[in-house]
């Protein structure tokens, strides 16, 4: 039976069997699909252990930049990520690395959610690796505007420039912006502290701007709470970024990609 993974330190709370486990199903692929927790200190043992006789891992929290380093090779994805998400072990041994977490992201606001990303003034909230793993898929939505923000200003202006060439994409800190815009991102861990980034009430611009938290939990986070009280259009949460992510990873080892609607409704 084919082997797979996802290896992370903590890993307990991982819902990446259960989607993998679900996807497989549906489709009919023989494989089996386990959580690993790797000690901080030996990512790469566990990540070398694992695929002598695996076919491919997901990479999660803290070790994304890690494995972006110890693959022989990336797309272009994980590239410009810098940071790898999924692994795949080729015939030859070798291991592939790729970042599936931006194409899931703009699958879920799009064919999920339904919203035109084209032309859209976006706020990409936070420059951390969940930020610029996102910011090549949402330039290549042809949004009007992107602007990442975030507390530390020099590290959202390393983005902006690390992608210049690439969209329409500017940085800024929390108190240069105020002006409503289409679509709030919110990439940072801010959720995870039960915090709110100090974001400025008048970007919102009332039953029409939309909101994404990357976090997701069993109740709404603490900055969509905010945003529908600051009367937001929709606010939605990461668990169809995660499973979208997933499917992405599916279709580069299994070569078939799982219909995802089923699974985020059994997971909601
Ligand atoms: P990082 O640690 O790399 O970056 C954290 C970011 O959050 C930084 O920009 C940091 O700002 C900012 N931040 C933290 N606390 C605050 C605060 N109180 N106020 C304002 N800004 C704050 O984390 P990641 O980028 O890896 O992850 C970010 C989030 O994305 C996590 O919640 C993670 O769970 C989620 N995620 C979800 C995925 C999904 O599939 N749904 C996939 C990947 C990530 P500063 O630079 O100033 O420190």
């Amino acid at each position: 039976m084919d082997r797979y993974a996802v290896i992370g330190n903590p890993i307990s709370h991982s819902r990446s069997p259960l989607i993998h486990r679900m996807f497989a199903e549906q489709t009919g692929e023989q494989l089996t699909y386990e959580a690993l927790l790797a000690p901080l200190d030996d990512f790469a043992g566990t990540l070398r252990g694992f695929l002598d006789q695996g076919c491919g891992v997901n990479v999660t929290v803290p070790f994304k930049e890690q494995a972006w380093q110890l693959v022989d090779s990336r797309t272009a994805a994980a590239e410009l990520a810098g940071a790898v998400n999924t692994v795949q072990r080729l015939e030859d041994g070798r291991l592939l690395g790729d970042n599936t977490d931006g194409k899931g992201l703009v699958r879920d606001i799009q064919h999920n959610a339904g919203f035109d990303l084209r032309g859209k003034r976006i706020l990409l909230v936070g420059a951390g690796g969940a930020a610029r793993g996102v910011i090549q898929p949402l330039l290549e939505a042809m949004p009007a505007q992107l602007c990442v923000v975030n507390r530390t200003v020099e590290k959202a202006e390393q983005l902006a420039m690390l992608f210049r060439d690439r969209g329409p994409i500017s940085a800024a800190g929390f108190d240069w912006i105020e002006e409503s815009v289409d679509l709030i991102i919110n990439a940072t861990s801010a959720s995870l502290d039960g915090e709110l980034p100090p974001l400025a009430p008048s970007l919102i611009s009332t039953g029409h701007t939309w909101c994404y938290d990357m976090m997701y939990g069993s109740e709404a986070t603490v900055f969509n709470r905010w945003a529908a009280r600051q009367g937001a259009a929709r606010c939605l949460d990461g668990l169809g970024m995660l499973v979208e992510q997933a499917a992405e990873a599916f279709l580069l080892w299994r070569g078939v990609r799982p219909d995802t609607a089923p699974v985020l409704a059994a997971l909601r």
